[in-house]
């Protein structure tokens, strides 16, 4: 369905910028932005994809991947269409590399609708996910915004290029912040994402916790791209620094796929060694991810070091964490449980 955009500034001679994403696209008559979800019509920018729901599904909440939000709850999981990175390696790209095609009749669901059939199902909340959420921006806030009134939770699984702007008005409807950090450098960025400049995706993310949304953060290590020690470092150094300690990072398998089928799936050795830099560098809570059945994915007390949390896969085989504490030390484990 198409709605006019929240966020955006009408310019000289008909054109409009677009403020929903960083790319902040200046968008002539009759044209449409990098995400092609995004039109100006006559000097008013348009969304094009606003309720227009590409994959729905109910999942755990750790398919996410999260694992300090109520580790074994139901959500309610939805994406759209397109996306605002073309990354060479997405597991989604028939959604996210969308070239602006009319959507199926009857791939509508209203934000009501949405929220009735999370509760019908026993989700404990809405996830949205599947392609870059940022880019459905006028539909989601306007979901939040119905499902906090239902007592419902929300969660955007974001590569966090939207603007500081819109994650303010989102925000105060927001509980879970999943973010990608692809690496740490320009030149990863510009290799897996096509940007220039990463670290205003930082910033947001920092915002985000400074809002008192729960952030976790997730790194798809790609051999040759990301997997050397200064970028994972880096990243745990930050995460460390500006999101805290308790900030879950979530480092996890590549597998070959689409523009990147020829590079090697990420060797397990890889992610154990990218684990135990996060550790060494004063994170509390490393996780792999797409390792079937590895003991990274379960979560240990970070000060007696007992099994906290058993899981496989996306499943919960057994949570001991007892009123947001570990039962043999009794120190707090950040999240909610
Ligand atoms: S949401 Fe789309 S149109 Fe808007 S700035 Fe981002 S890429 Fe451009």
């Amino acid at each position: 369905m198409k709605k006019e955009a929240l966020l955006y500034d009408k310019l000289p001679h008909g054109e409009v910028q677009c403020r929903t994403c960083q790319r902040r696209c200046t968008i002539a008559k009759r044209a449409a932005g990098w995400c092609l979800t995004r039109v100006n019509e006559g000097g008013t920018l348009y969304t094009r994809i606003y309720g227009e729901v590409s994959s729905l599904s109910i999942n755990p909440i750790e398919k996410k991947p999260v694992f300090h939000f109520y580790p074994g709850s139901r959500w309610l999981s939805l994406g759209s269409w397109g996306c605002n990175f073309r990354c060479p390696g997405c597991q989604n790209w028939d959604i996210a590399h969308w070239k602006g095609e009319d959507f199926e009749k009857g791939s509508y669901l209203a934000p009501e609708d949405q929220v009735d059939m999370a509760l019908r199902h026993g989700c404990l909340g809405l996830s949205w996910t599947f392609n870059e959420p940022t880019i459905w921006f006028e539909y989601t806030l306007d979901t939040a915004k119905l499902a906090k009134k239902k007592g419902l939770y929300t969660n955007y699984v974001t590569n966090g290029f939207i603007t500081e702007e819109a994650l303010d008005l989102l925000a105060p409807y927001l509980d879970v912040y999943r973010v990608d950090i692809k690496g740490f450098s320009n030149t990863t960025y510009k290799k897996i994402a096509h940007i220039t400049e990463f670290r205003s995706i930082l910033k947001v993310a920092e915002k985000a916790k400074d809002y008192g949304i729960h952030v976790e953060v997730v790194t798809n290590i790609i051999p040759g791209f990301n997997d050397d020690d200064i970028q994972l470092r880096s990243i745990a150094s930050w995460i460390k620094k500006s999101l805290g300690p308790d900030t879950p990072w979530h480092v996890t398998r590549f597998y070959p796929h689409l523009k990147l089928s020829h590079v090697e799936e990420t060797p397990i050795a890889t992610l154990e060694h990218a684990r135990k830099i996060g550790i060494n560098n004063g994170l509390r809570y490393v996780y792999l991810g797409n390792v079937p059945g590895h003991d990274g994915e379960n979560t240990y007390c970070y000060n007696c070091g007992a099994l906290l949390i058993k899981r496989y896969v996306f499943d919960v085989v057994e949570n001991k964490i007892r009123k947001g504490r570990c039962p043999e030390c009794g120190v707090t484990i950040a999240g909610r449980f």
